[in-house]
């Protein structure tokens, strides 16, 4: 069994074959998907779903790149909902400099009150970090962020080190399977086993075999075939373990 843990089906163009796309995950046996939000639309979306399947779970939050669009009565409905018990996780939220949709500034005051809600509800953060890794990390832990993944980790291993000795996880998607990821490899392989997380990310990043197409959460077992070729493993020591660390880490 594999989890698929930040997958976003509430998306064109999976949203228009939803069911049929949840239908593909079960049968390849991607038991449980967590949706993750990334605005107030998107996040309700999420929890519409969870609320209708018992192994769907949902995430509140808003992307970084559109943090300069929030407004006192969005946040309040955030914080209303990040309380719903099928949200599991508060996110996607973080820094992302290389876009740089939304001011600096202005993401790093969002992302702090993401933090602090996560906090606030005990739940853990799904943080999306994109050429902004030592600001993300310097914010998380001046705030005192305990349970945080770093989603879609594209990172070298000397910033994974830094992740892991915070305390903090490491995700991996899609692009670990391009040809062009050696320094992914090399991460994956020091990466601690019993922290490790695999996701989609989809409709985004679908995996070398699929390339160019929509990704979706079935195609998770690309990512966790390439994690256990990279770490010497059989698929399903690596379906067990990542499964049972999104279990614990999301408490699914
Ligand atoms: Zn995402």
């Amino acid at each position: 069994m594999l989890i698929d843990t930040h997958c976003h089906i509430q998306f064109k163009p999976l949203v228009d074959e939803q069911e049929k796309v949840i239908e593909r995950a079960k049968k390849a046996n991607v038991k449980k998907l967590i949706v993750v939000g990334c605005d107030l639309k998107s996040s309700k979306e999420a929890i519409n779903l969870a609320e209708k399947d018992n192994n769907i779970f949902a995430t509140v939050g808003l992307h970084p790149q559109d943090s300069k669009t929030l407004t006192p009565e969005m946040w309040e409905d955030i914080c209303e909902l990040a309380n719903h018990k099928k949200v599991v996780a508060i996110g996607e939220t973080g820094l992302d400099y290389f876009k740089e949709y939304s001011p600096k500034d202005i993401q790093a005051q969002v992302f702090k009150r993401h933090i602090e809600l996560a906090i606030k509800v005990d739940k853990p953060l799904i943080v999306h970090s994109r050429e902004a890794g030592d600001d993300s990390l310097k914010i998380l832990q001046e705030l005192g962020a305990k349970n945080v993944v770093f989603h879609c980790f594209s990172s070298d291993l000397s910033f994974a080190r830094k992740v892991w000795n915070a305390g903090y996880r490491t995700s991996f998607t899609g692009n670990i399977t391009y040809p062009s990821a050696q320094n992914l490899s090399d991460t994956i392989k020091a990466c601690p086993i019993d922290t490790i997380m695999i996701e989609t990310d989809s409709p985004y990043l679908a995996p070398q075999r699929f390339r160019g197409q929509t990704n979706e959460p079935s195609y998770i077992v690309e990512v966790a075939k390439q994690i256990a070729e990279i770490k010497n493993m059989s698929f399903s020591e690596i379906a067990n373990i990542t499964t049972k660390n999104a279990e614990e880490f999301f408490g699914i």
